[in-house]
């Protein structure tokens, strides 16, 4: 017989042991290789006995709720992997591994900022989600696995996306830059430079984002974004990275060609990505007007509807004002999508299969 999910029955805390165990276990191997798991611009600001101390409580909870696990479950699996997790990050030092000084950087996975970034948001979202959330769903609710594999391979990558998204800019349009301009783009005040890169970066995404639904081959890519079923904190990080690299290399251009200042942009590459959590997330908020003005989570959960009314609406992530002037605005009232997905298509549900469904030959109309 099945044994279920809902609380009480060791489900929860077995789930929640293993992601801890494994969390545990990847900081451990950080540890061990920072030349190749840590990003090297950021090495040197790791408060190193602080994240000794929460690692040792990752691991310690890891144990202690796969125990609880294994006390209230009559299936054991779930439990013994968590505590299994726990013991090989043990032997392997768990919070006292020595770190080795001598460090390249010629290549690098961005572990560090995986497990960094994973904190934060689950810190910020799990509890909104709880305390305001719009349906009734756990953290571990389907999907969640494919949603967490494209977080960790899409921000460890974080070198690799990095590269794509400045070089082509780079590459393409060093022409177009022009000292004077530059000179006095960058000295209107920081604010305005960051409303002004977040109006131009949302301009660029919209069109490149309607394209990816309009041309039925760059469709099969984004596709996968649109595959996620359940809406929440974690899905947004669906995306193959085809229309990742594409999108953000393509919203750089006109930053790098108006040569915003340093401040600005960084700001906004901290906004935007809590921003892409936040319209993801399962919140129930309506905002009153503001929802007019600044995209919230009923207006990206309406692009992501499943029924024929949300079809190739709401291309915008920031202003609901682009699609407004462009006419693709849907935002009935306090009215919500029914449910989320591809509409009359079916998208593998496996990360590599994900990775090469744009290269097989089912097209959206076949179906
Ligand atoms: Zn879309
Ligand atoms: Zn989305």
């Amino acid at each position: 017989m099945e044994e279920g999910k809902e609380f009480g029955k060791g489900w929860i805390s077995g789930t929640a042991s293993v992601s801890l165990a494994v969390i545990g276990l990847m900081a451990v191997f950080c540890f061990h290789f920072p030349s190749y798991l840590t990003i090297p611009d950021v090495r040197a600001f790791y408060p190193v006995p602080w994240i000794r101390l929460a690692l040792h409580l990752v691991l310690v909870s890891a144990f202690l709720l796969g125990l609880t696990s294994v006390m209230l479950r009559h299936n054991k699996t779930l439990g013994m992997v968590g505590m299994g997790i726990v013991a090989i990050a043990a032997l392997l030092g768990g919070s006292r591994v020595e770190i080795d000084e001598s460090l390249q950087d010629d290549f690098y996975l961005g572990l560090d900022y995986a497990l960094l970034i994973l904190i934060v948001y689950s810190l910020i979202f799990i509890p909104m989600e709880k305390l305001f959330g719009r349906l009734k769903q756990s953290v571990f609710r389907d999907g969640w696995r494919l949603d967490a594999t494209y977080f960790f391979i899409s921000t460890m990558l974080v070198q690799l996306t990095t590269y794509l998204t400045l070089k082509p800019a780079f590459v393409l349009f060093s022409w177009a830059q022009f000292p004077a301009v530059q000179e006095v783009v960058r000295s209107q005040p920081s604010l305005l430079q960051f409303f002004e890169i977040m109006l131009l970066a949302d301009l660029v995404q919209y069109w490149v984002h309607r394209l990816f639904h309009q041309i039925p081959w760059l469709w099969k890519f984004h596709a996968v974004h649109h595959s996620a079923e359940v809406m929440d904190w974690m899905a947004g990080n669906r995306l193959h990275l085809v229309d990742l690299a594409l999108t953000r290399g393509l919203i750089y251009i006109p930053s790098f060609i108006l040569g915003f200042d340093e401040f600005p942009m960084y700001a906004y590459i901290v906004f935007v990505s809590l921003h892409s959590v936040f319209i993801h997330a399962n919140l129930g908020f309506h905002l009153g007007w503001w929802r007019y003005i600044f995209a919230t989570p009923q207006f990206h959960h309406w692009h992501h509807g499943a029924e024929e009314e949300a079809i190739d609406k709401n291309f915008a992530v920031h202003f609901p004002v682009l699609d407004m002037i462009f006419g693709t605005f849907f935002m009935p009232g306090k009215r919500w999508p029914k449910s989320y997905g591809v509409h009359n298509e079916t998208v593998p549900r496996s990360f590599l299969k994900q990775l090469f469904y744009p290269f097989t030959r089912t097209k959206r109309s076949d179906l």
